[in-house]
């Protein structure tokens, strides 16, 4: 079989966990399988790399800043196939470029165009273990680029479609992915099986276990997807196109961001174009508008309320700001401290009630909905910020006790 491994941050933080996924992957490679291996920087080496920047320039451009985040990921499969060269294993590591994963040129944020397999395909015939750097490629002038934070995911999935592999393991430091995060939620369950379009709304609605680009592309390409423990051998979550769904839950999980922003806009005149005369000026700015509100009509007049992630919060200020003469409107108000908590489950489409529910659990421990929206599987409500982690908590309990 050809299996695609990928270990995050966590699984390769020190000299003693490389050791030990090194030994996840000699098992593998030993069991006569073609190895391919996607490693994240250690630990908190983004995070740590994106503070040495600040300290020399807090607005470096997005290319320089690319050059630097890639090196945390050449760090780990340089150490890793070090650590399979001592236990005697035929290893070569590889960067993004050097195997050809072409991006486009969106610095930071870049989308993977193609995945070239001769290098890999070379060095697998020599039978050799071939350990990539996750998260980054290279674009149309050769320049490096990331992917994102979260991106290695991504950086696997493309692999695993482009050599057709068997597998796609996602090992990481929970044992697969649960009904919400089992790190601050009590009673969260693991998953057995979870289709990609649940998992594609949970990654997108903050659930961070997988990159959410990771899925849509498993989805479309028919990865053979899972995640799983990079600490305990056991199975984990296999993420796939249908599911046999023997306990008939409503709902397969719970999800929250912070990175949300709430905007206001009070008072514009209740006449045809508004709506779109706000939202050309944000799209244009390349600024995505998420959950809109619009107010009925009272004297003439209404009210637009919509969010748009944290990060995109001050320009959407200022654009709405600069535009008062044109928009009409009497006032403008701005919230970061909200927060959208969201319920994914492609049982909602058998089942009414699921949206009571979950506002029954908010009722009851007196927490304020500021906003809703749903779609055919999920129910978004955007909460006060500080709220947000009972209200997970109890929306779960409500579901799942
Ligand atoms: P890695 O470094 O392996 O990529 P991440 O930190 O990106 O790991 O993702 C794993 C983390 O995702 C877990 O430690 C967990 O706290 C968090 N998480 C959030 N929601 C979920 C969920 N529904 N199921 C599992 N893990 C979740
Ligand atoms: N190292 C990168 C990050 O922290 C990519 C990843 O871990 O997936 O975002
Ligand atoms: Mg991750």
């Amino acid at each position: 079989m050809l299996i695609v491994q990928k270990f995050g941050g966590s699984s390769v933080a020190d000299a003693a966990k490389i050791m030990r996924v090194a030994g996840i992957i000699a098992d593998t490679f030993c069991e006569g399988n073609d190895t391919v291996v996607i490693l994240s920087a250690q630990g908190d080496t983004t995070d740590d790399l994106l503070e040495k920047a600040a300290e020399i320039n807090p607005h470096p451009s997005k290319r320089e800043l690319d050059v630097l985040l890639s090196t945390g990921e050449q760090i780990s499969v340089a150490l890793m196939s070090m650590a399979l060269e001592k236990m005697g294993l035929p290893v070569v590591s590889l960067t993004g470029w050097q195997v050809q994963i072409s991006t486009n040129f969106d610095y930071g944020n870049a989308r993977i165009r193609s995945v070239s397999t001769e290098r890999i395909r070379q060095e697998l015939d020599k039978r050799r273990i071939v350990i990539i750097t996750g998260f980054q490629g290279v674009n149309g002038m050769g320049d490096i680029t990331t992917l994102g934070r979260g991106g290695s995911d991504t950086s696997a999935v493309a692999v695993a479609a482009a050599l057709h592999a068997d597998k796609c393991q996602i090992f990481t430091d929970v044992e697969g992915v649960f009904t919400a995060d089992p790190r601050k939620v009590q009673g969260a369950r693991k998953l057995d099986e979870i289709t990609y379009d649940e998992m594609m709304e949970l990654a997108s609605l903050g659930a961070q276990v997988l990159h959410n680009r990771s899925v849509e592309m498993a989805k479309r390409y028919g990865v053979n997807l899972e995640v799983l423990s990079s600490y305990e051998r056991k199975p984990g979550t296999k993420v796939k196109e249908v599911v046999k769904n023997v306990e008939q839950m409503k709902i397969s999980g719970i999800a929250k961001d912070t990175n949300v922003a709430r905007i206001a806009v009070v008072g514009v005149p209740d006449e045809p174009g508004v709506a779109f005369r706000l939202f050309r000026e944000l799209a244009s700015a390349k600024i995505n508008v998420d959950v809109i509100l619009q107010s009925i009509d009272r004297n003439g007049t209404n009210d637009i309320s919509f969010t748009v992630s944290e990060t995109d919060y001050d320009k959407a200020m200022e654009i709405v700001q600069e535009r008062k003469d044109t928009l009409r409107y009497k006032e403008l108000f701005g919230d970061k401290k909200v927060a959208k908590v969201s319920i994914v489950g492609a049982g909602m489409l058998s089942s009414s009630g699921v949206a009571a529910t979950m506002f029954e659990a908010l009722s009851e421990a007196k927490i304020n909905i500021q906003m809703i929206s749903t779609s055919e599987i999920k129910v978004s409500v955007l909460i006060d910020e500080t709220s947000a982690d009972r209200a997970v908590q109890v929306i779960h309990n409500k579901f799942f006790n």
